[in-house]
């Protein structure tokens, strides 16, 4: 009984610091990129605890088309939140209006585009399937809104540079080009075929362990680069942010929310998802230094791995979010499950991620280090056809359902 108060007094001390975080962002000058956009009251915390003491890491997804411009505005840059992020928006400045597409270069405006079909919808935006008239090219085009929210304008922008100075990376979603205009910011990505959060979904049943193997030769490899390259986290991986094509290519995405290190310690507590969150991010040993670092991120991917080789997410049957992080915060870590045939390596290596006591979790080198990686990063594993037999399998139970729905 105690300790059930103790951790609801815990996580009601979370709610409070992230409260005080935004409010001191929003008392500090930031990147205000767009003084001349409407401003909307958009104010999105990525982690906002409702009246229930549920969590809404989704806290609203604005599906509405906006008008779009002609025409790319000026950039105000008058209000910039210290030289480094001025320096990082005039490169992100002289790469925008430009496409890059099979060795060839375009000027583009969001004329240029045309849209094809709806992707996906996100907290920060919406993905649509789009087709570059000149070339042909097919895109995803994250389409986020320019509103005068700072915190909102960063997360673009932090999207934006990660995506643009990662393209020497296999192993993370490609950014062919971008476009700013007054009221939006467009990232124009190489199309991938799904994410892995829909995958599972579609596919009804677990993923196999050695596809899960390349999978994570490519996550661990993406993670790795970031920190090391361009050292920063990225705070929100989970099957939604992973993404595979048809050759069989897994790679990372969505950076709006990755935290730069500062002596390989991230300082603010931007939230990614509640459901992801390393147990040091929730309930940090020291509240009024709440740092961590990329073993958080180490934590995300083992519930990710675990939901992928199970098909279900690890803390199922709970009513709110608010559930899930007790139950990360009180509950033995999740495992996969004995008696499925899953090789004792796979067994080790989600143990080694989902470490309760972060100080024990390993970091990248470790991690590249361990049998499991090691296996995978030579296996020969045709996940192009796994995903093909997938989707035909997809296909055709849903024309059997449409037949016999009357
Ligand atoms: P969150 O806002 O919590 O990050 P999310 O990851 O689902 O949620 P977005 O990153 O905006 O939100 O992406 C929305 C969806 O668009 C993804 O789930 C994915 O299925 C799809 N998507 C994103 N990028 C691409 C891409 N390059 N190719 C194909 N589909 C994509
Ligand atoms: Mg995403």
């Amino acid at each position: 009984m105690s300790s059930s108060l103790d951790l609801r007094q815990k996580l009601n001390q979370l709610q409070i610091s992230i409260q005080d975080e935004n409010r001191a962002r929003k008392e500090r000058p930031s990147i205000d990129f767009n003084l001349e956009s409407p401003k909307m009251p958009r104010q999105r915390p990525a982690l906002q605890l409702n009246h229930n003491g549920g969590l809404s890491p989704h806290a609203r997804r604005d599906k509405k088309q906006v008008q779009m411009p002609l025409t790319c505005g000026p950039i105000n840059r008058s209000t910039i939140d210290g030289p480094e992020i001025d320096r990082k928006l005039q490169e992100i400045m002289k790469q925008t209006g430009l496409l890059t597409t099979e060795g060839k270069r375009y000027h583009i405006n969001v004329e240029s585009l045309e849209s094809i079909g709806e992707l996906g919808f996100g907290s920060c935006g919406h993905v649509i399937r789009m087709r570059h008239k000149e070339s042909g090219t097919i895109l995803a085009v994250k389409q986020m809104r320019r509103s005068g929210n700072k915190e909102e304008n960063k997360r673009i922008l932090m999207d934006l540079d990660v995506v643009l100075k990662s393209h020497n990376c296999p192993f993370i979603v490609q950014c062919l080009g971008a476009i700013v205009t007054p009221s939006e910011v467009w990232i124009c990505m190489e199309q991938m075929a799904t994410c892995l959060d829909k995958l599972i979904k579609k596919l009804r049943e677990p993923v196999p362990e050695q596809i899960i193997g390349k999978m994570v030769v490519a996550i661990v490899n993406a993670l790795n680069y970031l920190k090391e390259k361009h050292g920063v986290m990225h705070r929100d991986v989970k099957p939604s942010n992973m993404l595979l094509d048809e050759k069989g290519v897994v790679k990372l995405c969505d950076f709006g929310i990755s935290g730069r290190l500062v002596d390989s310690k991230a300082r603010t507590r931007s939230a990614g998802c509640a459901a992801y969150m390393a147990p040091e991010r929730i309930d940090p040993p020291d509240p009024n230094n709440p740092d961590y670092d990329v073993r958080a991120d180490v934590w995300s991917l083992g519930i990710s791995l675990v939901e992928l080789a199970t098909g279900e997410f690890p803390y199922k049957n709970c009513t709110n979010d608010f559930e899930v992080l007790a139950r990360v915060l009180s509950e033995d870590p999740p495992r996969l499950p004995l008696k499925r045939g899953f090789s004792v390596d796979f067994h080790s290596f989600i143990q080694c991620c989902l470490t309760k006591d972060y100080n024990k979790r390993p970091k990248y080198k470790q991690l590249m280090e361990h049998s499991f990686f090691k296996r995978y990063l030579v296996a020969r594993v045709d996940v192009a056809s796994w995903f093909a037999l997938v989707m035909y399998k997809v296909r055709t139970q849903s024309s059997r359902q449409d037949r016999h729905t009357p």
